[in-house]
């Protein structure tokens, strides 16, 4: 491993000792300048000013390690590729560490790799793309780009004259966790639910916020002005909603905030209320993504506080260290993103909805842990989803309510050979085919596996908890009148000779000895397609297909707008 000093949170973020820099731990590689390693390529272009500069040589130990000044690691493009590199590192080492595999970028790897059907194992990353108060990840562009813009702040301020979104956790976090998850789930991005719109948007976000406590640093400065302990009544999910999410909000960089923070911290605040799911204001896609992260985020506060009653004696009058608040908040944090990183592989790969995951984030959670009593994580779960009107999804032979169930019908393994099976699409697909009836899906439409994974994770009694997870993906191309014989409705209004492509698919989850253990998911033929549609039909998308597939650089946009109607400003 090496260790690579970044920004904590953003170059507005302080405690006494001066702006808050941690060092990142992250695998050593020998890098090209760029940095340039197996993973990632930072390369200094601005398509604004059409200029491509020095690339970083960071092969060498850590050239920022000691310093404070702030202005000098804001003026130091050096500086930025160090802090892009590295944050986005930790950000992908963090998701392989909890998956236990490596994971793939979703990029098609340049026109010659394109010919051969391959897939891009390195994603560029452009830490001053273009001068606009954005920053997106672009599979079209194989990286993830951030901008830079003017400052707002009054002249003759100690703060630079140029913000850079390169030098903001949230965002990099924010835009590297779009890559990861548009690896793992390529057809998330593909027009289905209000939902799905809005997962990337609220998953993007959760990590962002539960990865800021990864360095306890960063949690320690959001508590300024707090004495060396903490007195209880500030120990409530509360009051440590207050303290920690809103202090390390108001810390931030305003003018980064609005494009990325605010409503980060500001979902937390969502008063909780069942009708808003399906209220018409939540269903604009960021906006729904604020009710994932206010469910995942106050559960996480609820663990944080039910963690620290213990350490407030019998009475539950004694004040907590404040380091060891801190400690407990990044251990609580750590086991949620866990979790939430787990629960992907317990997803769908299409149409996913928020009753979805919240079934995968419990059953993932109980596959390692089942007991659940000690710190309640999958209590504080179910409570606050449920508190936002979302409920897991409701199955029969659940070894835990509220988690996927053992598939009924009885399936055949005699023709399967299960050592193939770990990592053998066609293998996968013949399991697939030869129990498609056991399974309940549809023959007769387009069938391929995108992926076949095993990943191994460490249970609570120190044994390996071995699965294979193999994705199936169906398609299918039908005029409305032809929806029945499937068995999903056509929406009311649509002409019966309307063509449609319906996308479905499942992911079959193995136990060590082969065994499913969980079908999630369904193919073509689901009765998702219905509200699928009926979703799609509202929208006007059969209207003007072309437009409405939304990239992330115009819901990013959105989101800045959104805001600035707020603040009354303008980028
Ligand atoms: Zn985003």
């Amino acid at each position: 491993m090496r260790r690579l000093t970044v920004l904590g949170q953003d170059p507005g973020f302080s405690d006494r000792r001066g702006v808050v820099t941690v060092q990142v731990e992250i695998p050593r590689e020998r890098l090209a300048p760029g940095p340039h390693g197996a993973r990632f390529h930072v390369v200094d272009c601005d398509a604004s000013t059409q200029t491509l500069y020095e690339p970083a040589n960071a092969n060498g130990e850590d050239p920022f390690a000691d310093v404070t000044d702030v202005q000098r690691l804001v003026d130091s493009r050096l500086f930025h590729a160090q802090n892009v590199y590295g944050t986005a590192m930790e950000t992908l080492c963090r998701y392989e560490r909890g998956l236990g595999r490596r994971v793939p970028w979703s990029i098609p790897g340049g026109s010659l790799e394109r010919a051969a059907n391959g897939r891009g194992h390195v994603l560029k990353i452009a830490p001053h793309a273009f001068s606009e108060a954005n920053a997106y990840y672009s599979r079209r562009d194989e990286g993830v780009l951030f901008g830079y813009f003017p400052s707002r702040a009054a002249s003759g301020s100690k703060r630079s004259q140029t913000v850079f979104t390169c030098l903001s956790h949230d965002v990099i976090a924010h835009e590297t966790t779009h890559a990861v998850l548009d690896g793992l789930r390529p057809r998330y991005t593909d027009p289905s639910s209000d939902d799905q719109a809005a997962f990337h948007e609220g998953f993007a976000d959760v990590f962002a916020l539960l990865s800021a406590f990864r360095h306890t640093r960063v949690v320690s400065a959001a508590f300024p002005d707090t004495p060396r302990s903490i007195p209880p009544r500030a120990l409530t999910a509360e009051s440590l909603r207050r303290s920690a999410l809103t202090g390390l909000a108001e810390q931030l960089g305003a003018e980064l905030g609005s494009i990325r923070g605010d409503p980060l911290r500001s979902s937390v605040q969502i008063q909780p209320s069942a009708t808003l799911y399906t209220s018409a204001e939540y269903m604009e896609p960021h906006k729904r993504g604020e009710l994932l992260v206010a469910a995942v985020m106050n559960a996480f506060l609820a663990v944080w506080a039910k963690r620290l009653r213990p350490l407030q004696g019998e009475s539950g009058k004694q004040s907590v260290a404040r380091a060891r608040v801190v400690e407990e908040g990044a251990a609580a944090a750590d086991h949620v993103l866990t979790m939430a990183i787990r629960a992907l592989d317990y997803a769908p790969p299409v149409n996913i909805d928020f009753h979805d995951y919240l079934t995968a984030l419990l059953t993932a959670d109980h596959e390692c842990y089942p007991d659940d009593s000690k710190y309640a994580y999958r209590q504080a779960l179910v409570e606050w989803f449920g508190k936002y009107g979302i409920e897991p999804v409701r199955e029969h032979h659940s070894p835990e309510p509220g988690t996927w169930s053992a598939p009924e019908r009885p399936l055949s393994y005699r023709r399967s050979h299960f050592h193939s099976l770990t990592h053998d699409p066609d293998e996968a697909f013949h399991f697939i085919w030869e129990n498609r009836e056991a399974l309940g899906i549809y023959p007769d439409a387009f069938t391929y596996v995108p992926a076949v994974n095993r990943s191994v994770k460490v249970d609570v009694d120190g044994f390996a908890v071995q699965e294979t997870f193999i994705q199936y993906v169906q398609i299918l191309g039908l005029e409305a009148r032809e929806l029945r014989k499937i068995g999903v409705r056509a929406p009311n209004g649509m002409p019966r000779t309307q063509a449609l492509t319906l996308h479905g698919g499942g992911v079959l989850v193995f136990d060590e000895f082969g065994r499913l253990k969980f079908h999630v998911g369904s193919g073509v033929n689901s009765r998702k397609q219905t509200d699928r549609l009926e979703s799609l039909w509202a929208h006007g998308f059969f209207r003007h297909e072309r437009q409405t597939q939304r990239r992330f650089a115009e819901l990013h946009r959105a989101r800045a707008m959104a805001n600035t109607r707020f603040r009354e400003e303008r980028w």
